[in-house]
């Protein structure tokens, strides 16, 4: 179908007929120069069970079909068609047009795309030895392919002419957008570069790289060596005897027989700092943790850091942009760094009173248990627990009666749905599954047909990895004619069998969450398949399913579904007031941690190329101290030497987005509670004007539309217990 209506191939097929028809047809009189031989590029032709759309219902994934040794062929094949028809696209003789070039882009790699949307669902969760082998021989491959396209000269003069032409073209709001977006993914890339420039991006790119990997190493060194070695079990007490066990068998693998080893989580406060009662310890295990990386040898971050912030920024300057922030931000919704930092300052007056209560709540806390000292940051953990026991202390085998999983899906997330946007489900037992803990469930729209096919993978594996997530087997696309197919899957424990299956509390909500990502995807109306569902930028991506989380304990859903699982009562409402202070707990720490490792992230990447190279000490010892929070009693959840997120790759200017999409969420219930709460009017606004946008419009702009003005820190600064 797509070689059909881009490249004619079934007019190539006739066009082989015509010598033939010559012979009957006597030349045109005015024919003096040959017509050119129409273009017709060759695609090849995939084979196997991915060449083709799924014959089932919805294209769903036919698992009945697939096996492991179709993916390496399938996923090759398809790198080779997709090279084929961007070649194809480029070379066109005729001129470029919207539908010739980014739509074009946007049809080719159609087996691509079905082969790895399953084989990715399958690694992460239900992965096996060869998955996991063909994983990595295909990723270069892939990346391989991305710069095939991306620093592919003729595709992208053709796409900039559309660009400098695109206010004459007459587009569709989507098509402009479609348009921009890859004009500037491809400027990202050096696109507008002279050939020196472009040397010059290379060898930016390639000392880049090395750094962050070599940042990645050395961390992981550092933080193995700076695991904090204990001589005695006597200054352990407090931990349990399995913590204690798994020390000693850590100190006896590093060949320290006799001696215990407490190594590093990869944040700042580790947890085992609740549970330790001498104080000495728990202050050696939080310097060990806090100052790795930082201890001048072989494995120190400083040197690294100061060149990649300095090789970040030179990069951005040589590409346009004046920071390596406003060049990573440039397709999200904040868009650069002044906006990020100011949203993240509006936090800091409640968060720093917050902060106060909490050190006077704690400081409380160290004298009735006959404590001298005032909270230092090796402490908090610890006095907070009995904090927390006394004020908030909920047992989960009280809790979990009234979450069995079916129940809190059925009856309270579908529920919640159904409220809201008028969807409803139905259980079908006639598609196959990838695992038999696998359940589908079709789902209609208000007015009855069928709209989406949902597929909800619960339970923790050995093979499946931790957390919890979503995406697509198939993406909505009026383009295609395709309705979405998508997937949860979470990792909650599974009960034995015969067992009832009940879930924590924070589970229940884990599903409401990743469902909000699902209705991204359920309810995306759109023509373009990359622009639609839940692909959006970071600082987006996770609003639509924080915002579901709101509904969980809406009296309505809540009432619907928190049922004890034998006797169908209620859960008693004391417990449900207890469960909801208790999510309030500690947010002056929880959320101060977060808020200056985001700023420190931000502040780095701010740097123009003019600001030089920096001293990483009197940086960051700068940045934190203009944070206005307490840095000293809760220090940032990462600081620069040991901030993989942010010198690893991936998250660099971008840490920032966990606490953007919260402000987005409680905004917009804000919104629903000011404007007469959970109605299927608010539901369909919502519905129309964000969930089946996509990333078809500016995201400030699509906000804008829903709430009538810009989202705001106060609803935010409420919902975590700040005001
Ligand atoms: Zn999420």
């Amino acid at each position: 179908m797509r070689s059909l209506a881009l490249f004619p191939l079934t007019a190539l097929a006739l066009a082989a007929c015509a010598p033939k028809e010559a012979l009957v047809t006597p030349p045109p009189v005015a024919a003096a120069s040959p017509a050119p031989a129409p273009y017709a590029p060759v695609i090849p032709e995939g084979t196997g069970v991915f060449a083709q759309p799924s014959s089932l219902p919805f294209q769903a994934p036919d698992f009945s079909r697939i096996k492991d040794s179709d993916f390496q062929p399938a996923i090759e094949q398809g790198i080779a068609i997709k090279r084929a028809e961007i070649e194809a696209i480029a070379n066109n003789p005729e001129a470029p047009t919207f539908a010739n070039t980014l739509e074009a882009m946007e049809r080719s790699g159609q087996m691509l795309d079905r082969a790895n949307a399953v084989f990715s669902a399958l690694t992460a969760a239900n992965t096996n030895p060869t998955l996991d082998r063909i994983d990595s021989e295909i990723a270069p491959k892939l990346a391989a392919l991305r710069d095939a396209i991306y620093l592919n000269d003729k595709l992208f003069a053709r796409v900039k002419t559309l660009y400098d032409q695109r206010a004459s073209l007459n587009l569709a709001p989507d098509q402009l957008r479609l348009l921009t977006l890859t004009h500037e993914r491809f400027v990202q890339n050096g696109a507008l570069l002279d050939s020196a420039q472009k040397e010059q991006l290379k060898a930016l790119n390639g000392r880049i790289s090395t750094l962050q990997t070599d940042f990645g190493q050395k961390l992981t060194a550092a933080t193995r060596d700076a695991a904090l070695v204990v001589d005695s079990k006597a200054k352990l007490a407090g931990l349990s005897p399995a913590d204690i066990a798994a020390a000693a068998k850590a100190a006896e693998d590093r060949g320290l027989k006799g001696k215990y080893v407490l190594a590093l989580q990869n944040t700042t406060q580790q947890p085992l700092l609740v549970n330790l009662t001498s104080r000495d310890t728990r202050r050696a295990l939080f310097e060990a943790a806090s100052t790795r990386a930082l201890r001048g040898d072989a494995n120190d971050t400083r040197a690294l850091i100061a060149e990649l912030a300095r090789l970040r920024a030179e990069k951005a300057r040589l590409l346009g942009y004046g920071d390596f922030a406003s060049f990573t931000m440039s397709d999200q919704m904040a868009k650069n760094p002044a906006t990020a930092i100011r949203f993240m300052e509006g936090l800091v007056p409640a968060l720093a009173r917050q902060q106060g209560r909490e050190v006077a709540e704690i400081n409380a806390m160290i004298r009735k248990t006959g404590g001298r000292l005032t909270v230092q940051p090796w402490d908090w953990d610890f006095y907070a627990e009995k904090v927390r026991k006394a004020k908030y202390d909920i047992d989960e085998s009280q809790v979990k009666p009234y979450f069995e999983i079916t129940n809190v899906l059925e009856n309270g997330v579908f529920f919640a749905a159904g409220q809201l946007y008028g969807l409803t489900f139905r259980k079908r037992t006639d598609l196959p599954v990838y695992h038999p803990d696998v359940t589908v469930y079709t789902v209609y729209d208000a007015d009855g047909s069928e709209l989406a096919l949902f597929y909800f993978d619960p339970w923790t594996r050995d093979n499946k990895q931790g957390g919890a997530w979503m995406s697509n087997f198939v993406e909505q696309s009026h383009l295609f004619g395709t309705r979405p197919v998508v997937f949860n899957v979470q990792n909650s424990p599974k009960p034995a069998p015969g067992q009832p299956q009940l879930i924590s509390f924070d589970d229940a909500n884990t599903m409401f969450h990743e469902f909000g990502h699902a209705l991204h995807g359920i309810l995306s109306n759109q023509r373009y398949p990359s622009i639609a569902g839940a692909n959006t930028a970071r600082d987006f991506v996770e609003f639509p399913s924080q915002f579901n989380e709101n509904w969980m304990m809406e009296p309505r859903v809540f009432a619907n579904f928190a049922k004890h699982y034998k006797t169908g009562e209620p859960m008693p409402k004391a417990l449900v007031e207890r469960v909801q202070k208790a999510q309030r707990f500690n947010q002056g720490y929880a959320l101060g941690e977060l808020v200056s490792a985001a700023l420190l992230d931000q502040k780095w990447h701010a740097l123009p190329a003019s600001a030089g190279q920096q001293d990483p000490d009197a940086f960051e010892r700068q940045a934190l101290a203009a944070t206005g929070l307490d840095i000293a009693r809760i220090p940032p959840r990462y600081r620069t030497s040991y901030f993989r997120h942010i010198w690893g790759g991936g998250y660099a200017a971008g840490y920032y987005a966990y606490l953007w999409t919260e402000m987005l969420d409680h905004d917009a219930y804000q919104w629903f509670v000011d404007n007469g709460g959970m109605t299927r009017a608010n539901g369909q606004r919502f519905r129309d004007m964000v969930l089946s946008q996509g990333n078809s419009r500016d995201y400030a702009e699509m906000y804008r539309a829903f709430a009538g003005r810009d989202p705001g820190v106060e609803p935010m600064l409420k919902a975590r217990g700040l005001k």
